[in-house]
């Protein structure tokens, strides 16, 4: 996969970049501009140190957590390949490649880093998040994105993170809550397909408070200006590991069969669902 580095993007965007562009042979977050309403992001699977960053300590930081989800970014990038196949355009992407010990985007500012020389890369990444939602919204006047993430409680289920269904505001407004567990939606149809879904589709239990999303599904879900539907994929270790072909492509058939049904996927045309 081609992916462009964000070195080549914000040193004309962002002045710290200009000043401190850090080591220019190191690709800190992979990212693509894609040709389809859906934004893929990623944000803890990097490994990479930030030059002149040390590890976080977490002092006074409630839940914190620096362990990596390994191979969550294989899945994204895996993803948005299959994808691409399948619609014959590209997917938006955003792959953190520094490492969760010494940034973590998916929290506030506040508390998502200990060293001021990290700070332009959580504005690099929440910078593509939000030129992609605003690009998404722009054009297509609705979007997805999933935030891609792994898990180490259950190795075969696939954590559902919309805070209890408030980042997919849209998407229940205008179809019902089918559009997020029905048969046609991501998580109804991987779990048609034999993938464990927590909670379970047919069920109206609460999302576990564990992997109910996170920062970014909270900023740009659509219950916010952004107003893209917004889905925290937790995954488990299986299908990050051993499982991960046979996984990414159920995972690609779902989103293929959803985006089929409630996105606007050739320019003027209405979704299928709207008909
Ligand atoms: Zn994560």
């Amino acid at each position: 996969m081609r992916l462009r580095s964000v070195f080549c993007l914000f040193t004309f965007v962002l002045p710290a970049f200009a000043q401190d562009p850090g080591k220019p042979s190191e690709k800190l977050i992979d990212t693509q501009v894609g040709a389809l309403p859906i934004i893929i992001s990623c944000p803890h699977d990097g490994t990479k140190a930030i030059p002149d960053v040390p590890v976080r300590m977490g002092t006074g930081i409630e839940k914190f957590v620096v362990v990596r989800d390994t191979n969550a970014g294989a899945i994204a990038e895996e993803l948005a390949k299959e994808l691409e196949t399948r619609f014959k355009a590209k997917p938006y992407l955003v792959i953190a490649r520094f490492g969760r010990k010494y940034l973590d985007v998916n929290r506030p500012m506040d508390g998502a880093y200990e060293n001021e020389k990290a700070k332009p890369y959580y504005e690099s990444y929440h910078g593509l998040l939000k030129e992609y939602s605003q690009a998404v919204q722009k054009k297509w006047n609705r979007g997805l994105l999933l935030d891609i993430h792994g898990q180490g409680a259950e190795s075969e289920t696939v954590f559902r993170g919309t805070n209890d269904l408030k980042t997919v505001k849209a998407l229940i407004t205008r179809y019902g809550k089918p559009a997020v567990v029905g048969e046609k939606s991501i998580l109804g149809h991987m779990a048609k397909n034999g993938v464990k879904i927590f909670p379970a589709c047919d069920k109206d239990d609460p999302e576990d408070k564990r992997y109910s999303g996170g920062h970014i599904v909270q900023t740009y879900g659509s219950h916010t200006a952004y107003a893209i539907d917004a889905i925290q994929l937790e995954t488990g270790g299986k299908q990050r590991g051993s499982g991960r072909k046979e996984f990414v492509t159920k995972l690609a058939d779902a989103v293929e069969v959803f985006a089929r049904e409630y996105l606007p996927m050739e320019a003027g045309k209405k979704p299928k669902a709207d008909k």
